[in-house]
């Protein structure tokens, strides 16, 4: 039996916190519930799981479909493309059985590369390698969620670009449907003992092709790491942008300013997965509109900053010992706004 052996190549990066990571989850235990019920893909498809954030790693080995079950999703800092496809490349020479003058190996494999940011590695030589000796040994489907993924890099990749914007309730819905379909369609044609259907068609009002990389947007969102004093358990901020026009007499001028989006309690596995060079403050703290409470132990405000320059939740004003760095800080009361969540005195 020739397999037809499916790739799911997921960022896991910090913007995909909360609901993203989760509709992502529902997305492959969708398109392997489709993929179940197809005669032609229930008898041909392979399914595996790689995710990067800031590594990558494979979380789900290739097995066939009605042994496959959807990972739980890591999250960690960083978009290390480069390592995502080091890995992938590594796991299809592992697992891809190649056709030899003897045998008939498996069927060219299907890769979905779905990613919402830039990379923060220097993925070039990878690319090239891609380019080089897999860019005609597979089919590689590259998903932009979003303005903000690397549509320039993804070209290098492959023809098939594509850039899915979610704006209203059942958006998500219809990309899984054309995942599905388009896995469906390649294990049809390859029971018909033909290779490489064509894409299905694109749901337009969810999802276009991208032929010409649009020109490089700002960071549309902000996250940033904390620990719970209580519990020494992490969280993570999530803040989005959100562009204001400032107008006076003289002039007007666009400023971006992040709005409050959540705020996630972490695993501790976050930071194994996480590029840690990534981490520092990519804005100015006083941009950022809002401040949440402590998942975890319900604190006032997880937005408290040690000397050490790491958030910490604290409930108030006073003394507090950082879960970071040991050491004892000091935050005081503000003025009609209570409490001043700056920095700590340290
Ligand atoms: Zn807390
Ligand atoms: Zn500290």
């Amino acid at each position: 039996m020739r397999r037809l052996p499916v790739f799911f190549v997921l960022d896991c990066s910090e913007s995909m916190v909360g609901e993203n990571l989760r509709k992502m989850e529902d997305c492959l235990q969708a398109v392997v519930r489709t993929l179940r019920a197809d005669p032609h893909a229930l008898e041909s498809v392979y399914v595996s799981v790689l995710a990067f954030a800031g590594t990558a790693k494979v979380i789900a080995p290739l097995v066939e479909v009605v042994s496959f079950y959807p990972p739980k999703l890591p999250l960690g800092s960083g978009t290390s493309l480069g390592a995502a496809l080091d890995a992938l490349m590594s796991e299809i020479d592992r697992s891809v059985v190649r056709t030899t003058p003897d045998a008939k190996g498996d069927w060219k494999p299907i890769v979905y590369l779905i990613t919402d940011g830039h990379p923060t590695d220097d993925p070039a030589a990878a690319v090239m390698r891609w380019s080089a000796k897999y860019a005609r040994k597979a089919n590689l489907v590259a998903i932009g969620l979003g303005k903000n993924a690397d549509f320039t890099v993804l070209r290098r990749l492959t023809e098939n670009v594509i850039v899915f914007e979610e704006s209203k309730e059942g958006d998500f819905q219809k990309f899984v449907k054309w995942i599905s379909a388009s896995v469906v369609a390649q294990s049809k044609s390859v029971g018909e003992n033909i290779e490489g259907a064509a894409l299905p068609t694109l749901d337009e009002s969810v999802m276009r092709i991208i032929k010409e990389p649009p020109p490089i947007a700002d960071e549309s969102c902000v996250t940033l790491v904390g620990r719970c004093q209580k519990t020494r358990r992490p969280y993570l901020i999530k803040y989005e942008r959100e562009i204001q026009a400032v107008a006076t007499r003289d002039f007007r001028v666009d400023v971006a300013q992040y709005n409050l989006a959540g705020c996630y309690p972490l695993e501790e596995e976050y930071f194994a997965w996480s590029d840690m060079r990534t981490t520092e403050f990519k804005v100015n703290t006083s941009s950022l509109i809002g401040a949440p409470g402590c998942p975890h132990c319900g604190s006032v405000t997880a937005f408290a900053m040690c000397s050490c320059g790491k958030l910490l939740c604290v409930n108030g004003p006073g003394p507090a010992t950082c879960p970071w760095c040991g050491s004892e800080c000091y935050f005081e009361g503000g003025g009609g706004e209570g409490f001043d969540v700056g920095r700590s005195r340290g």
